[in-house]
């Protein structure tokens, strides 16, 4: 069946998007997140658990109006996509694939002159070769291949649905691996991979249905500009979602990034090092303080949480960067003695903000900690 084939065949090159990878992050939609982001916020979210009838019905609509063209029921698919895309922007996940911007763009392709077209090309579809002048000709012949593109990008959406649930399912496991593993160096992540693997039914999966772990990827070198500098990355272009997602899983797992449940308050979050953080920062809704402070204070809880190391706070991270760059600058004499000390009673003051004003910690620290903005502050100070 000819209609079905072509629809096939633009559901196969799929409706492709691109994402830059850097070493530790991707920039999708002008917005920049550290790799294994989408992989957290999937292994969050309750998408699995949804009402996704929307999902078989838009399936139901693609089907009959491949066996019979139908201009009620083409207006009723218009509606069941738009439907579709709004149910999978409840989600952060497809906001920040810009999903949310799709909403009513294909609306253009339903106007009553374009379902005039995709009717009367259904009619030559079913009925006897009848010759057409040449301009009637390619208006059909454009038409055909929008109607096509619309049918397969039904189908594309109802197998993104199903590509987040296998997702959520592979990131679930996959976490549970390296938890029972404590893994939290790159190559333990790579062992707990392999471990992963060798699970009887992984091993079947891996070796009988190799597709399910196997992305499609065009890749493309590209230079952007990173703090004043032009660094070499790759531009990486999907045609399912399903590449993309496995792809930020693995590049994320190979940068050292993986995901931890907080054993607090049961969400994952995503560790971007080999740091041994054990609890969430996010505040806990039960007590309104983030589960790492939670776990600090018993007298919250009434019970002792196992503890953390001072060293594995979330915030750590970026004060050690910035205390080895000021000791580095004294030592160049890029500053002096009195420039960096205040600099680093400056990072140090920072730090320890973070550990009792938890606004402050998620929305400001980052930004006070700015190497540029610290040295401007210090010399503030010191004149
Ligand atoms: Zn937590």
């Amino acid at each position: 069946m000819e209609l079905k084939n072509n629809v096939n065949n633009h559901l196969n090159k799929g409706f492709p998007f691109s994402v830059i990878f850097k070493n530790k992050s991707f920039i999708v939609a002008d917005n920049e997140y550290p790799l294994g982001y989408t992989a957290f916020l999937t292994a969050n979210c309750d998408f699995r658990f949804a009402d996704k009838k929307v999902f078989e019905e838009l399936y139901r609509l693609v089907e009959s109006l491949i066996n019979k063209f139908d201009r009620d029921v083409l207006l009723e698919y218009r509606d069941k996509l738009n439907e579709a895309l709004s149910f999978f922007c409840k989600y952060e996940l497809f906001i920040l694939l810009g999903w949310d911007k799709k909403i009513g763009k294909k609306d253009k392709y339903f106007t009553s002159e374009m379902v005039d077209l995709y009717e009367d090309y259904n009619h030559i579809l079913t009925s006897e070769p009848e010759m057409l002048d040449l301009e009637r000709a390619e208006k059909l012949a454009y038409a055909s291949i929008d109607y096509e593109s619309l049918l397969g990008y039904g189908l594309y959406l109802c197998a993104a649905n199903e590509a987040v649930d296998y997702y959520y399912s592979l990131v679930f496991h996959l976490t549970r691996e390296i938890m029972k593993n404590n893994a939290r160096t790159k190559h333990a992540l790579a062992s707990s991979y392999k471990a992963f693997l060798n699970d009887e039914v992984m091993k079947y999966v891996h070796d009988y249905t190799p597709s399910t772990l196997r992305s499609e990827i065009t890749s493309v070198p590209i230079v952007t500009n990173s703090d004043g500098n032009n660094i070499l990355v790759r531009k990486m272009f999907f045609s399912s979602l399903k590449d993309y997602l496995l792809t930020d899983l693995f590049e994320g797992l190979s940068a050292g990034h993986y995901i931890w449940q907080c054993k607090i308050c049961d969400r994952y979050f995503l560790m971007k090092s080999a740091h041994k953080q054990i609890y969430c920062s996010e505040v806990n809704p039960k007590y309104g303080v983030p589960c790492s402070y939670v776990a600090k204070h018993p007298e919250i809880t009434k019970e002792k949480m196992p503890s953390q190391k001072k060293s594995d706070s979330p915030y750590y991270l970026l004060w050690k960067k910035r205390a080895d760059s000021i000791r580095k600058n004294k030592s160049l004499g890029k500053y002096d003695e009195i420039v960096s000390a205040k600099a680093k009673a400056l990072i140090d003051e920072y730090f320890d903000r973070t550990k009792y004003d938890f606004e402050y910690a998620k929305n400001e620290y980052e930004k006070d900690m700015e190497l540029k903005r610290v040295y401007e502050r210090a010399m503030d100070i010191s004149t």
